[in-house]
């Protein structure tokens, strides 16, 4: 399932061989956890002994316990008092999202254990963010700009931390937090523990990593492989006009109950929810331009099953962590390949199945080329009856946002 290239090889398998502490093989107990993934195998003794760590894993292969873990741990060997406004380990992530979510498994994992974690991001009040650094926390983990400011606010001290997480660094450079990130580096102690995790390694992160890892152990769980092998992945070919209609009869035909759809843009995101759910199809939509309690609201509402479609941009779904996503649709195709394997990457996590949908209009053959070429193989296309596309219509420039950018890198915007 996984291609493992790493440079220790280990023969522990499981949690209570690695030798976490009593109070973490409880928790995991609970979570129901009985086997390490591989990333947690190779990771864990490596961070558990105080080595840095450039890990390649993408979300999905349990890469956050493959640090929370062992960083519980080492914390639980060395219990400190809590100083105000002090941390110990942060964590920082490129979204609000992800960075509640770690923070929840840090509080699972560590829920026998006496730490503290404090949540830190924007779009929502800082002061009783402010007054939690106060009380004293163990962990923070936080998006950088928000941290940012609480720095310059004398809210955060983080001179005492010993260990620093960059949780999915591609998508923080993706997302332009390059600087915010060099600020923060400046300001920490230079004695500390330093672990990368990305699912790319663009010259860019090299860069970075090479900037301030020291003498970093590699792991790495290949990420061609995971997408490819336990999603299974169809195209239907249709013509644009015809999609919401399509993609309402696959809902109801299949009587799908639990669907992530992704759309490139947070108006056609809305567009699509609405008329999903004029459609009879309960769904709402989730993206950059929603204040942050109604991304949440939004998206326990879908976790819990009140509603069945969870219409997404890229960015809004970063992170998005929901265990047995079975089924994710691409309504329009990313024009960033790898978008398209963090897309389906949602399902078919820790060894579940999923499936993955696209539809897929003429004007977006060279979106498919490019993924395909990325994933080094085809994906099957089949018509679904009734839908067959018009042959007489041509492709035409797809519209990217603000700008008609057919042959565009990426769209994102920079923070
Ligand atoms: P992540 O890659 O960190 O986003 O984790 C993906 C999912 O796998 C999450 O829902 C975790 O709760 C779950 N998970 C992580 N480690 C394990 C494990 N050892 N056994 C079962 N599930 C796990």
């Amino acid at each position: 399932m996984y291609d493992l290239m790493t440079e220790t090889v280990t023969n522990l398998s499981s949690f209570a061989e690695i030798g976490l502490a009593r109070e973490i093989l409880h928790a995991l107990s609970d979570e129901g956890y009985t086997d390490p993934t591989p990333i947690q195998l190779q990771a864990i003794p490596l961070v558990m002994q105080g080595f840095d760590l450039l890990a390649g894993a993408q979300t999905g292969t349990g890469k956050t316990a493959g640090f929370t873990l062992p960083l519980l741990h080492r914390l639980s060997q060395n219990i400190k008092p809590r100083k105000p406004k002090q941390p110990r380990v942060l964590i920082l992530t490129p979204t609000r999202e992800l960075a509640a979510q770690v923070a929840d498994s840090v509080k699972a994992y560590g829920k026998y254990l006496p730490f503290k974690t404090a949540v830190i991001f924007g779009g929502v009040g800082i002061h009783p963010q402010i007054d939690q650094l106060k009380k004293g926390v163990d962990f923070v983990v936080a998006t950088p700009g928000r941290l940012l400011d609480l720095v310059d606010q004398h809210a955060v001290d983080l001179s005492e931390i010993e260990t620093l997480v960059l949780d999915e660094a591609d998508r923080m450079l993706d997302m332009g937090f390059i600087r915010d990130i060099r600020r923060i580096l400046a300001i920490l102690p230079k004695a500390r523990q330093n672990l990368l995790f990305s699912a790319t390694f663009s010259d860019e992160i090299k860069s970075l990593a090479a900037g301030f890892l020291q003498k970093p152990k590699t792991v790495e769980v290949a990420r061609h492989n995971t997408a490819a092998e336990l999603v299974s992945q169809v195209v239907h070919p249709v013509d644009s006009k015809r999609k919401k209609s399509l993609l309402l009869h696959l809902i109801t035909s299949q009587n799908l109950k639990q669907v992530l759809v992704f759309t490139r843009t947070k108006h056609g995101a809305n567009r699509l929810a609405e008329q999903l759910a004029l459609g009879g199809v309960s769904a709402l939509a989730i993206h950059g331009n929603k204040s942050q309690n109604a991304r949440t609201k939004a998206l326990s509402d879908f976790k819990e099953g009140k509603i069945r479609v969870l219409v997404a941009t890229d960015i809004a779904a970063r992170g998005i962590d929901i265990d047995y996503l079975p089924h994710v649709v691409n309504y329009e195709l990313p024009n960033v390949p790898e978008d398209y394997v963090h897309r389906i990457g949602r399902t078919g996590r820790a060894g579940n199945t999923g499936q993955a949908l696209s539809l897929v209009c003429i004007d977006e053959h060279e979106f498919l080329h490019n993924i395909e070429r990325l994933l080094k193989k085809k994906i099957p296309s089949v018509t679904v009856p009734g839908y067959e596309p018009d042959p007489s219509i041509k492709a035409e420039p797809v519209f990217l946002g603000r700008r008609f950018q057919p042959k565009a890198r990426s769209n994102r915007p920079k923070r």
